[in-house]
């Protein structure tokens, strides 16, 4: 069993993006600088916001975290998505999800300029990715394609079953392994909540992309030796051995599973880190594309 390092994988490509940094300082010319949004103080947001904002630092970029307070309206934050989108100075930027059930989601993200949506979620980049036009991808799934692509995973012609179709996980992920191309060419199955029989289906898989959210759901009698496993899922299961109180799992039983396994993503460690960087490597390219 090979264990797909995403911790490693990601700051190996992190150091790519500090070289391309530097070469750009040493050129004279202006780094990326990422800008993210956050509305409101939730906890696990504000965790995540952090961990962007220092990954900027260590790659040589620029940042800037603007924080509103949860009671800023929607129309507050439009017109800060416009002024982001107008700043010639921010190459890209993100607003940190979920937002407050005041603030309609969809609206938001149809805001942002896509040529600074380097989380890939709006329609003009999701609708280019499913296209083959050059694109933002969405973090987590072009993770998950650099994960495959560089520990050599062989996708073509296998039989790939993705568990989960949210927007920014499964569905993306479905679409781009059955494209051509680099960790593509898959025979692609989509299981979500009324799939049956689930079991079966996840028996004659090669690879299996675990992203529905219920911790440990995959078991090693659901699949088959052999497998190569992608864990998508992040949820904290309270845990009183902890400090934090919780521990964080995956969807897939991992000591379980990864006895059958070729290749397996942990958790914490594996698809995590990689939406980071993947993060970092749509900014760079929003720079490259306006440099060039
Ligand atoms: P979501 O809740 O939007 O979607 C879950 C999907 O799973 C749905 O399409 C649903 O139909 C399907 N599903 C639910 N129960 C099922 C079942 N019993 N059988 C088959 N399908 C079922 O979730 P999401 O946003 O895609 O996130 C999924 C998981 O991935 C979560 O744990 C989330 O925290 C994690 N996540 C991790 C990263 C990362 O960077 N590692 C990024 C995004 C999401």
């Amino acid at each position: 069993m090979v264990l797909l390092d995403g911790k490693k994988t990601s700051n190996d490509i992190k150091d790519e993006i500090a070289i391309a940094v530097h070469k750009m300082k040493e050129l004279g010319e202006k780094v990326p600088h990422l800008a993210a949004i956050l509305v409101g103080e939730d906890g696990a947001s504000l965790t995540y916001v952090g961990s962007k904002v220092r990954a900027c630092e260590r790659v040589g970029f620029e940042s800037t975290l603007i924080q509103l307070p949860d009671t800023t309206s929607e129309e507050e934050l439009l017109i800060k998505i416009n002024d982001l989108n107008e700043n010639d100075e921010i190459d890209g930027f993100i607003v940190q999800l979920p937002l407050p059930k005041h603030i309609d989601e969809q609206k938001v993200l149809m805001a942002v300029d896509p040529n600074k949506d380097v989380d890939g979620f709006h329609p003009e980049n999701f609708g280019k990715m499913a296209l083959d036009m050059e694109s933002f991808i969405s973090a987590t799934p072009f993770g998950i394609l650099q994960l495959l692509e560089r520990y050599q995973v062989e996708t073509k012609g296998k039989n790939t079953v993705v568990i989960g179709r949210s927007h920014i996980v499964g569905r993306p992920m479905s679409i781009l392994m059955s494209q051509k191309g680099p960790a593509g060419n898959s025979t692609v199955t989509v299981a979500h909540s009324y799939t049956k029989n689930l079991p079966e289906i996840t028996k004659q898989a090669d690879i299996i992309i675990a992203a529905l959210g219920i911790p440990e759901f995959l078991k090693a009698d659901m699949v088959k030796e052999g497998v190569v496993i992608i864990d998508v899922g992040i949820s904290r299961v309270p845990d009183e051995t902890k400090k934090r109180g919780y521990a964080l799992k995956g969807d897939v039983a991992f000591d379980e599973v990864s006895k059958k396994a070729s290749f397996i993503t942990p958790v914490p460690g594996g698809v995590g880190p990689m939406t980071i960087a993947m993060l970092l490597k749509n900014t760079l390219l929003a720079r490259e594309r306006k440099n060039s």
